[in-house]
């Protein structure tokens, strides 16, 4: 200010105040200017040092740090990215700033759906996302990564994340090591004891859940001290190593096949058998599989080795049923079976291995009757009250060469958990169809019903069977009635709907065997495309001795009536039953009291043959 009063003419000083109170605001403004000035350079400084912070810590801190940010129409970016982004998925912060679809081709292909998923968590419900996973890159391979970022959300509909991943790949490696050692063997690499034990627990929790039954198996190799100790433990290691080859290839998906101390080894079959006898019967088979896998030749450095195994077997659920309990048992067994060794095979319960035996050898012979002819078709008229002889039961019989007539109630069950049903209900299906194709060529109105069990009916060659016989055979379709069980009609509807459907486009009728002692449902009963009910014959056996059976009786017959369904009562033994059906509306039965099953060709004879008739 002095400077220019200085050089300013005195007149002028002194005359025009004005124009010097003009100068000295400019003057003071420019003072304000330089003062702003400065504040701008301090925090120009300050905002130098905090990027040059930021630049440190990330250069330094292992890892990136980053902010990525999802806009609302899916796209995705990485609007600040540190250094650290090259290491851990090998891109430039600049290749991602405006579009990050790079680094999710970079994920492990099996956990990208599972990071997106719970990114879009963390969007949704503004939680943190954290998260392990793993990572392909071109020059490292394949790494794991673990990363924490916290998620804000932003006024145009984006989510903005602030945060950092880290490289875990060595963390990961020890804790794969730590966790291989905690719970497998080290030797042969199977589970250990602790994994059994979980594991065992899970199939009884699940057994308890779904009324499902398993099998525990202890297999303990006979005479293996002597071999460890008259050839040294490196042959002894290298038999070990083989035993657990052989019984870990056999295993099925849900089985656990573990070593649980120097010889001895555990089988868990899951919970998955529909009884303790299907257990039973499961185990043994898998414990007969063990010994044949364990006596195929065994060669270790030039030697040859017979190996065989004591083993032991426990169905679990077994009434106490903690985990330790069922390996009590199972353990108790295989030292029944090493007393009777070697080589030999205990139930912890001696009469299941009776059973089970029999079972066994039941099913082959069933394969020798299937071939041989011992198999033999027996058919049970069906009268009405009215017209007289309407229909007739094919039963199957299987006469044994030594234990003489088996009933159906023993064979057909093993038949069905066997597979042999497939073969057995064809035999049947096709002698039908001839005797039916017979039938109808001399015009007797006669028509046959054929018994079809579940595990026939469920499998895939049922339909093509069933035409098959019909076409093979010349029988026309509408003479043929299938007999199937009320379980199975509601086991999966949809699909039973459209394989009835192709047999009853060509005449072929459904009955509902036994009917009223399984799920009566008039929905299913609605829905299916069904001919006939036959009420069971444990109802018609009360009808005057029991008022409950009698309406049960009653009732079924009035629902086949509203439903349109025709009728048949079986088991029907004194006249007094057939009167009371008849009076309530049933008029066809079936039972002792018009004949007992008899040969299907003796009962065709006398049919074809009216002079001689008898039945
Ligand atoms: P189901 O289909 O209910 O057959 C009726 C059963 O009752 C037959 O026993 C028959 O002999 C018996 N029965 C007939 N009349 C009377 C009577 O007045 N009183 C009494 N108490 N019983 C009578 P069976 O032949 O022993 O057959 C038993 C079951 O075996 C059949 O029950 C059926 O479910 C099954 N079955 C028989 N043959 C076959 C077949 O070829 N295939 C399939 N899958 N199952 C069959
Ligand atoms: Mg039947
Ligand atoms: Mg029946």
């Amino acid at each position: 200010t002095l400077c220019i009063m200085d050089r300013a003419p005195r007149e002028l000083v002194e005359n025009d105040r004005e124009t010097l109170r003009v100068l000295a605001q400019q003057v003071m403004a420019q003072l304000d200017l330089r003062r702003q000035y400065r504040l701008l350079a301090a925090s120009s400084r300050e905002s130098r040092s905090s990027r040059k912070l930021l630049a440190a810590l990330s250069h330094n801190v292992p890892g990136v740090i980053y902010q990525y940010r999802l806009y609302p129409d899916g796209h995705s970016s990485f609007p600040f990215a540190s250094e650290g982004m090259w290491s851990i998925y090998e891109v430039t912060p600049e290749q991602v700033a405006e579009d990050a679809s790079i680094v999710f081709s970079r994920l492990h292909p099996d956990d990208l759906d599972v990071v997106s998923a719970e990114i879009r968590e963390s969007a949704q419900n503004l939680t943190p996302w954290q998260q392990d996973f793993r990572v392909v890159l071109p020059l490292q391979g394949e790494r794991w990564r673990r990363g924490n970022a916290q998620p804000e959300w932003l006024e145009d509909g984006s989510v903005l994340w602030h945060g950092f991943i880290t490289d875990v790949t060595d963390y990961k490696r020890v804790e794969q090591r730590v966790h291989q050692l905690a719970y497998f063997d080290t030797l042969t690499g199977l589970p250990n004891r602790v994994v059994v034990m979980n594991r065992l627990e899970d199939q009884l929790a699940q057994a308890a859940r779904t009324d499902a039954c398993g099998a525990l198996l202890f297999v303990d190799l006979d005479n293996f001290k002597q071999v460890n100790d008259a050839r040294g433990h490196r042959i002894g290691d290298r038999i070990l190593l083989e035993v657990a080859a052989r019984l870990a290839s056999g295993a099925g998906p849900e089985e656990c096949v573990a070593r649980v101390g120097g010889d001895e080894f555990v089988v868990l079959m899951a919970a998955q058998a529909a009884d303790r006898e299907d257990a039973a019967r499961r185990a043994m088979l898998r414990a007969e599989e063990i010994r044949q896998r364990l006596s195929g030749r065994m060669d270790v450095e030039g030697q040859r080795y017979k190996v065989t195994a004591s083993i032991g077997i426990a169905v679990y659920p077994c009434g106490r049923d903690g985990i330790d309990d069922v390996i009590r048992e199972a353990d108790t067994a295989m030292y029944r079976a090493k007393r009777n060794g070697p080589n030999e095979i205990a139930f912890f319960e001696p009469h299941m291995q009776q059973e089970v035996a029999e079972r066994l050898e039941l099913e082959q012979e069933l394969e020798e009757a299937l071939r041989s002819g011992q198999l033999q078709l027996h058919v049970q008229p069906q009268r009405s009250l009215r017209s007289g002889l309407v229909g007739a039961e094919v039963l199957v019989r299987w006469k044994h060469p030594v234990r003489g007539m088996i009933p159906p109630s023993q064979f057909i069950p093993i038949a069905e958990d066997s597979g042999q049903i497939i073969r057995l209900g064809e035999f049947v299906l096709r002698g039908a169809c001839l005797v039916l194709a017979q039938l109808q060529q001399v015009g007797v109105p006669c028509s046959l019903s054929v018994n079809v069990s579940p595990a026939q009916f469920l499998d895939p060659r049922f339909v093509r069977q069933v035409r098959q016989a019909l076409e093979e055979s010349g029988a026309r379709g509408d003479g043929l009635v299938l007999e199937v069980t009320e379980g199975l009609l509601i086991r999966d509807l949809e699909s039973t709907i459209r394989r009835m459907k192709e047999l009853t486009s060509r005449g072929v009728r459904f009955s509902v065997d036994d009917f009223g002692t399984g799920y009566s449902n008039l929905g299913y009963l609605q829905a299916l495309p069904l001919h006939e009910l036959k009420v069971d014959k444990r109802f018609v056996a009360g009808i005057g001795r029991s008022a409950g059976d009698e309406a049960i009786v009653r009732t079924i017959i009035s629902m086949a009536r509203l439903l349109s369904l025709h009728l048949v009562a079986e088991g029907v033994e004194t006249e007094a039953q057939a009167s009371f059906l008849d009076l309530e509306g049933c008029e066809v039965i079936q039972g002792y009291l018009v004949s007992h099953p008899q040969p299907i060709q003796s009962w065709l004879h006398a049919l074809l043959n009216p002079s001689k008739a008898s039945a």
